[in-house]
């Protein structure tokens, strides 16, 4: 199969949560795969709603997300497709111009209703002659521009849902040109998935009937339709759905909140699927596990709370290197810094935590002393240097020969001079970090 072309289109008109980086991921994922194209593409035509801030932090949360687009494109700067678009649909009838206002048009739904008759657009505009609409528009009416519907069943095999059916008859002919002449998403969007060359449309599956009818736009195009597939919605344990305006687990809060970055990736794209959730090491791990075939019809419910535990969990797995450049920015590096990771990382649950202890391993802390009395016994049999892995071990035997104790009676005063702190990582781990000198210094109860 040639390599696909996605694309991943959000409207900047707030921060993007959880959710749309499900949508994001799926086509990410999806073109990393198959060594395929991911473009970016802002429906900005609502000019009044979408703003500057808001494409830069949508940027930004991709990027951070592991999501690098290969194109970036913007819809407020492709007018002329879209308009070339509607001419040729106007040209062949398929786009005509009505009148109607607001009002009118929900008086007739009310009386279609009354009668029990689907509240489907009546195409009443088709009627109008020339003279009819030179009068409307003398009296300043300005047209907006419907669809004409083929009212015909459109079919498609969807990637994720089999096959989908959706009759239009069943339909209003949309509007796709508002009366101000500004374009509402559908028409732009297969005007762009054309014109970028899309072969695959992953999106949610609150689209689906855009789907039956972007179809039909696709053909009065001349076009070829790309191949759909639309994905269960993200929503909290209690089935609500995620809004943007609500800020509810925006990609950004999170982020500021030191969620790691593959963890939401893994419950974005896992949730709702047949996969279990689980922490990954990389985003090509995630391209491998996932497939549209495991994700579920249902919807894919996921709590807030996870979200938290995941993240350590995916810490708890990160190699080094991984994370080497973050630790730098911390302040945690050199020769030790490896080292102390495979130390900590399992008692993290957030990175930014090994600084903490970072700071116990390096110094000065005020060494808690319990049972002054073992704690100068245990230091004089502590070895002198070189230490090697088994230091800890070696050391405490001694300690347990010489007097007796073991379990916590041995081990927690020996914790709390070392480290300050009643629990965290194996000291096994960091006495070697700790080294001699600084060790000495907290047995004996003097700061280092
Ligand atoms: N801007 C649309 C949305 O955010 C894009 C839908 C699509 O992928 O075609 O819902």
């Amino acid at each position: 199969m040639a390599a696909p072309t996605v694309r991943f289109a959000p409207s900047p008109t707030g921060r993007i949560h959880i959710g749309n980086a499900r949508t994001a991921l799926l086509n990410a994922l999806y073109a990393r795969k198959l060594g395929g194209r991911f473009i970016l593409r802002f429906d900005d035509t609502d000019l009044e709603r979408s703003r500057q801030e808001y494409v830069e932090a949508i940027d930004v949360d991709l990027r951070w997300l592991g999501v690098e687009p290969d194109v970036t494109v913007r819809q407020s700067e492709r007018f002329a497709l879209y308009d070339e678009a509607a001419a040729h649909l106007k040209a062949r009838g398929r786009l005509y111009p009505c009148y109607e206002t607001a009002e009118e048009l929900d008086r007739r739904r009310k009386r279609q209703q009354a009668r029990n008759l689907p509240p489907v657009y009546d195409r009443a505009a088709l009627d109008l002659t020339d003279a009819d609409r030179a009068r409307l528009e003398a009296e300043g009416r300005r047209p907006h521009w419907r669809f004409k519907l083929d009212w015909v069943p459109v079919i498609w095999i969807d990637l994720i849902r089999g096959e989908c059916r959706i009759d239009c008859a069943s339909l209003s002919d949309p509007v796709l040109i508002r009366e101000d002449g500004t374009y509402l998403y559908t028409l732009p969007s297969v005007a762009d998935d054309l014109d970028l060359g899309v072969t695959h449309i992953i999106r949610g599956e609150d689209h689906v009937t855009n789907t039956a009818v972007q179809i039909q736009i696709f053909e009065a195009l001349g076009g070829a339709a790309p191949i759909f597939g639309h994905h269960n919605l993200l929503t909290t344990a209690s089935g609500e759905g995620l809004s943007k305006r609500s800020g509810a687990l925006s990609i950004g809060g999170l982020r500021e909140a030191g969620i790691e970055s593959l963890a939401v990736a893994a419950l974005a794209v896992l949730t709702g699927s047949s996969d279990s959730v689980h922490p990954v090491t990389s985003l090509d791990e995630l391209a491998a596990i996932f497939d549209f075939t495991h994700i579920s019809r249902n919807p894919a419910r996921f709590d807030p709370a996870e979200v938290e535990t995941l993240s350590a969990r995916t810490i708890h797995g990160l190699p080094f290197a991984d994370v080497a450049e973050r630790l730098a920015a911390l302040g945690i590096a050199g020769e030790k810094a490896e080292p102390f990771w495979l130390a900590v990382r399992g008692n993290l649950e957030r990175l930014a935590d090994a600084e903490t202890w970072w700071g116990i391993v390096e110094g000065p802390i005020e060494p808690a002393r319990e049972d002054p009395e073992f704690l100068s016994e245990a230091l004089d049999l502590l070895p002198s240097e070189p230490w090697d892995a088994g230091i800890w071990s070696a050391w405490t035997g001694q300690i347990k020969a010489a007097t007796g104790r073991k379990g916590k009676a041995l081990f927690h005063p020996l914790r709390l001079a070392l480290t300050g702190r009643e629990t965290g990582p194996e000291l096994a781990a960091l006495l070697p970090l700790i080294g001699r000198a600084k060790a000495v210094d907290r047995l004996a109860g003097r700061d280092a």
